[in-house]
């Protein structure tokens, strides 16, 4: 090699040298563009009645998702391809209840009525029944375990318990409500009733609930601890003994003894329009991008007009995403891989947006060299961030990030948002969370703006960035 040639070799790494160091700058900078009060001012834009609630498929949820993009189209992230206008849609099953009789049971010890809201919840199907209810224990039918063994249900209100007794391996699939519902319409069910558990209630959550399965449901309701109390009171028989029973292992399938009825007006569509949104900042390397995501769905507004804001759950996500966006944009430099920017809806019905999103472009999902989730951002001690110890890369840029002072807990991976999707594929990813589902707000009204610090934004953005500059590494 001539010298001519040493120099200008010379001069094209130490140019290349600058140019990545002056270009990509050092977390602090980033950090310091974060303005929490601009991040809460899209909390509350997404929490207010505008969009109802953005249950998926309705207008406040193609509204809302227009919104985010018009946000992603501000600060100048590039729309990804087949995507129109950031957004690109998709087909969910959008079941709407029009009106509802409440529950009436009478049986040998007296009658109840389990009203509307409070006592039970309308599910799934369109119609009315009565008929003799049928306890099957938690529906579940497994070699040597058959909860639906000797019961005749055909034509009658099949009455099932949520979940399925910790101490049998029943997998995951079966305790759905949608496949408890679809497997009692299998065996002939008129109507169904699944009933909250005082081992663990969780009255009318239907969080990670595939409704997509129940086209054709028979008419089906959930119901509460209370309500579940009362029923079994009207047939002379303890409701929480026999759930004790069934919670320990034991198949308590029988009659009940009891005259059931119910009656649910509703309406389905089977291909009502959903959105995803997305934005690019195009980086150097654009073969091993990483996602940060949030969903910004949430459950809408019930039929008495009360809406569920979601402001937590997952405005907040929304708003932490777009703020970490808008600061990284801010610095005018080019990443050394590509980011990606999602807001998926679908996520309450069971993840249905990520699902499509992966369905859509299955080449660019399993090109992801990591996928950050922001699920619930409010906290006032940090978030959580849910990661499987294995997964090297994002535990090394975890620990870093606490190492440098941010105020994240590691705690063990857990599915129930969208990162559950990327990890079918096997890409790394984590969620970050302020708090689990025991939050007193957690999918009820009172999920609103006003409780929602805006400091907890700031904190979780910038420490959610440590955790993205530590992956990013040096170009
Ligand atoms: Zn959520």
């Amino acid at each position: 090699m001539n010298r001519r040639w040493v120099a200008l070799v010379l001069v094209f790494f130490i140019g290349a040298g600058c140019r990545s160091r002056t270009i990509w700058p050092g977390v602090e900078k980033v950090m310091s563009a974060v303005d929490a009060e601009r991040s809460y001012d899209a909390v509350v834009e997404l929490a207010s009645p505008s969009y109802a609630g953005r249950r998926t498929g309705t207008p406040g949820e193609s509204q809302a998702a227009v919104w985010i993009a018009s946000q992603f189209k501000d600060m100048g992230l590039r729309e990804p391809p087949a995507f129109k206008e950031y957004l690109s849609t998709y087909k969910t099953p959008l079941y709407v209840v029009n009106s509802f009789t409440g529950i009436k049971a009478s049986g040998t010890r007296g009658e109840s009525f389990l009203g509307d809201r409070g006592m039970a919840m309308p599910y799934a199907g369109s119609g009315s029944v009565e008929a003799d209810a049928v306890l099957a224990g938690f529906g579940v039918q497994m070699t040597g375990y058959d909860e639906y063994a000797g019961l005749d249900v055909v034509g009658k209100v099949v009455v099932l318990l949520r979940y399925s007794a910790p101490t049998r391996s029943v997998p995951e699939s079966q305790t759905y409500l949608a496949a408890k519902v679809g497997s009692a319409a299998a065996h002939g069910a008129a109507g169904v009733l699944v009933l909250d558990m005082p081992s663990a209630p969780n009255p009318f959550d239907m969080h990670g609930q595939f409704v997509s399965a129940l086209p054709d449901a028979p008419v089906s309701a959930l119901v509460s601890l209370t309500g579940a109390r009362s029923l079994f009171w009207a047939a002379g028989l303890s409701f929480d003994d026999l759930a004790a029973q069934a919670w320990a292992g034991q198949v308590v399938s029988r009659d009940l003894n009891l005259k059931v009825s119910l009656g649910i007006t509703a309406s389905w569509t089977p291909d009502a329009p959903a959105f995803n949104v997305a934005g690019v900042l195009p980086g150097t390397d654009d073969t091993r991008p990483i996602m940060v995501c949030a969903h910004f769905d949430h459950l809408g507004t019930d039929r008495s007009g009360v809406m569920y804001p979601g402001a937590d759950d997952d405005a907040s996500g929304i708003a932490v995403m777009l703020e970490m966006a808008r600061s990284i944009v801010s610095l005018g430099a080019i990443p050394p891989v590509s980011i990606w920017f999602v807001a998926f809806s679908g996520e309450e019905e069971g993840l249905l947006g990520s699902t499509a999103f992966v369905k859509a472009a299955p080449e660019l999902a399993q090109s992801l060299s990591a996928v950050l989730d922001l699920d619930m951002m409010r906290s006032t001690s940090g978030l959580g961030v849910a990661v499987d110890q294995s997964e090297q890369t994002i535990m090394a840029a975890v620990s870093g990030a606490i190492q440098d002072g941010a105020s994240l807990a590691i705690i063990p991976w857990t599915g129930g948002s969208d990162h559950e999707t990327f990890s079918r594929l096997g890409i790394p990813n984590c969620m970050f969370a302020g708090h689990g589902r025991e939050a007193s707000w957690y999918h009820s009204a009172t999920d609103t703006a006003e409780d929602l610090p805006a400091a907890a934004l700031g904190t979780a953005a910038r420490d959610v960035l440590r955790v993205l500059w530590g992956l990013i590494g040096s170009p």
